[in-house]
């Protein structure tokens, strides 16, 4: 079996992990969002390849949920001591080294693409890892200050002001524009079903379908997807924030029905939200919390017998 999913960090990390143990014989290939990429200190940030590649390479840590386990933070240490404007990041010591192999690859001409392969190398994640595109494409938010409307990096919205400047807009800069990387049309079209992990649906999954191309592409294969929304509140983080940026209300059906039946043929809700209806999509309501990995597999077995069903 031919199994893609697109991603974004933890949310889609995890949830694959239940893939895999759900599916282990089958061709896993990830599509992941690198609309959160930033360039700090002259070094390309990706952390949603970078979550993915840590979790299925057993080297995230779990607490916190990205980042390297048995990590250390020296040199953030020594960035806050010279009050340098970007410390607000967490870059740990270890996680250091990865961005240096990546920035001295892109230096040497190699795409995202090839850089994230040859980093995948050391990491065995056991699927392959695609990142949405090749090209430059950075999430930008526009946020209403007592001062009046600025637009930040979706990186310094989200990790600094922890999403908490209210959010009139959010925009994929140089999405219309970008191309998917290479094998994503590909590993789509072979596909026998695409999953939509429970990733933030605006900043994740909504900004990979706006590489041109790939919904299209979607739209020709079975798509389930899984609601990161819970009982009308996100289990983890503030994809509420970006929910009400777009203008969708937080609840699994809302959700569901922005996705729409184009790109959907089924929705997984959890049990909390059983009477949700989305016309044109198959709706089924199971437990959607990844407390283990015992339940994120069931997950995962109940969404791959959707696309079949
Ligand atoms: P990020 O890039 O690190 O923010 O990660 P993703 O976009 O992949 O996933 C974030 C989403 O995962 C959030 O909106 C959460 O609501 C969702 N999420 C996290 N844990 C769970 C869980 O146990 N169950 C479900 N259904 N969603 C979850
Ligand atoms: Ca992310």
């Amino acid at each position: 079996m031919r199994i893609v999913a697109l991603a974004g960090g933890i949310g889609g990390a995890r949830f694959l992990r239940g893939v895999q143990a759900a599916a282990p014989d089958a061709e896993l290939t990830v599509v992941v969002n690198t609309g959160d990429d930033i360039t700090l200190y002259g070094l390309r940030i990706c952390p949603d390849l970078d979550t993915v590649m840590y979790t299925l390479g057993g080297a995230i840590d779990e607490q916190r949920g990205w980042g390297r386990q048995d990590e250390t933070f020296v040199a953030r240490g020594e960035l806050e001591a010279y009050d340098a404007p970007a410390a607000w990041f967490g870059l740990g010591d270890r996680d250091l080294a990865t961005h240096l192999v990546r920035r001295q690859m892109l230096d040497a001409g190699f795409p995202l693409s090839q850089v994230t392969a040859a980093l995948c190398v050391r990491w065995q994640p056991g699927a392959a890892l695609l990142p949405m595109s090749d090209d430059r494409v950075e999430t930008h938010v526009r946020v209403r200050t007592d001062s009046g409307e600025r637009v930040l990096h979706f990186q310094e919205w989200w990790v600094r002001h922890r999403a908490a400047l209210p959010a009139t807009a959010i925009v994929a800069v140089g999405a219309e524009s970008s191309a998917p990387a290479p094998g994503v049309l590909e590993a789509i079209a072979a596909a026998d079903v695409v999953l939509l992990p429970p990733s933030n649906p605006v900043v994740s999954i909504g900004t990979i379908l706006q590489v041109p191309g790939i919904a299209a592409a979607l739209a020709a294969r079975p798509v389930v997807g899984v609601s990161p929304i819970v009982g009308g509140a996100p289990v983890r983080g503030m994809a509420d924030a970006c929910l009400t940026a777009i203008g969708v209300e937080t609840s699994a059906e809302a959700v569901g029905r922005n996705y729409g039946p184009d790109l959907l043929d089924a929705w997984l809700v959890d049990t909390a939200d059983a009477g949700a209806t989305v016309p044109g999509v198959r709706v089924r309501a199971v437990p959607l919390l990844m407390s283990d990995l015992a339940a994120t597999t069931a997950m995962a077995r109940a969404a791959l017998e959707l696309a079949g069903a």
